[in-house]
């Protein structure tokens, strides 16, 4: 068959279009909606397989093709799908039916318009899985922490140490989210200039991750931070990532190990609360408590010849019942600060939701009691405390 020996795309880009009983889960009706758009695209040949799903109020639309990353014709397509999803989310009155769609024309490329996106190109293994992550109610740099355990951790992915395809390490691309920057560092040498980075979640956020001794693309994430792009809170960037398992990448439990621990992610409530990050099966994709916590489902596929065998549900399983159960636990713990930081986020990252609006109320209010000090302190770039 002609273009057999092409490269493979994996696309999977995400968008709130409207969700039903506010923001808790996608209604079936728009993913059918959705669904009938890609279907098109496949009868006439633009895209090889498709996968319509969704995380809470997400809808997430997973394509295979041979265009490569940033095509305009499989970008339009997506658009087009949310477009159909959203009149329908219009039609049923779903709550911030359009939500995500920042744009009302399409103009060659979905990155910036509001959607997230996640792609790579990679030629396909004899056998060759993938998993794909979906989050909703944070952003993306909640998968730093598991993306840096999976690619450089040895005491999470024993590969590191004994797997000499792996042994090497692997590249980081970062971004900084602010400046639109990307800096690439080296693990296991940089693992430290890494980590001086990727900790400061809401600004460096982990974008692909290639294997050193090839540079093959083993990562990536969807890095839209959707409040930067539209200069006010429109919601957060619940993130999507693609990551290459076995056969000279870590091996499918390797990439699901970080998930066992439900570390501290920015998002859940009106994205302005610390909260942690929940692994759950598809069943459960959908949030309730303080409209979270925030969640996270992994779903495994095999890629044969374009097609997309699966998924397999890999968060579905008892040996995640412990992390979720931990979960519940620090949930209850943080719900307990109520409007208080940690819970609450910093004033740097609040600055992009809805409280400027109220805390301009009280400007004038304010009296000059003593200089003020000669510089504000910085949140953002941290220097050695002083
Ligand atoms: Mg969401």
């Amino acid at each position: 068959m002609a273009g057999e020996n092409k490269k493979i795309t994996i696309s999977v880009i995400k968008a709130d279009i409207g969700s039903l009983a506010g923001h808790h889960k996608v209604h079936p009706d728009t993913m059918a909606a959705a669904a009938r758009v890609l279907a098109e695209g496949k009868r006439k040949g633009l895209i090889i397989d498709f996968y319509v799903t969704h995380v809470g109020d997400d809808l997430q639309l997973i394509m295979t093709h041979r265009k490569g990353v940033d095509h305009p014709d499989i970008h339009g397509l997506a658009w087009d799908a949310f477009k159909k999803a959203t009149e329908v989310a219009k039609d049923l009155g779903l709550y911030a039916a359009g939500q995500d769609l920042l744009s009302d024309a399409f103009s060659g490329n979905i990155r910036g318009m509001g959607p997230g996106v996640a792609e790579m190109e990679f030629t396909e293994r004899k056998s060759d899985p993938i998993v794909v992550f979906m989050a909703d109610k944070t952003e993306p740099g909640a998968f730093n922490l598991p993306i840096f355990r999976i690619f450089a951790d040895p005491f999470n992915t024993a590969g590191l140490v004994i797997d000499p395809r792996l042994h090497e390490g692997f590249k980081f691309e970062i971004m900084d989210v602010y400046e639109g920057k990307i800096v690439t560092l080296n693990a296991p040498e940089e693992l430290y200039d890494i980590l001086a980075l990727i900790g400061t979640t809401g600004r460096y956020v982990i974008k692909r991750v290639y294997r050193k001794s090839d540079d093959e693309i083993a990562a990536v994430v969807s890095t839209e931070r959707l409040n930067l792009i539209a200069g006010r809170y429109v919601g957060k960037d619940d993130p999507v990532a693609i990551v290459r398992a076995q056969s000279g990448f870590p091996a499918v439990g390797e990439i699901l190990e970080p998930f066992a621990f439900p570390h501290l992610v920015a998002g859940w409530m009106r994205g302005s609360h610390y909260g942690p990050l929940m692994p759950v099966s598809m069943r459960d994709a959908k949030c309730t408590r303080f409209d979270g916590p925030p969640r996270v489902v992994a779903l495994g596929f095999q890629i044969t010849k374009g097609r997309l065998i699966g998924p397999a549900d890999l968060f579905d399983d008892p040996a995640f019942d412990e992390p979720r159960r931990l979960a519940q636990l620090i949930t209850d713990y943080m719900r307990r600060h109520g409007p208080f930081m940690p819970h609450r986020l910093g004033p740097e990252e609040m600055e992009y939701t809805t409280l400027p609006e109220v805390l301009e109320k009280l400007k004038n209010r304010f009296k000059q009691v003593e200089q003020p000090a000669k510089k504000e302190p910085s949140t953002i770039v941290t220097k050695e405390a002083e």
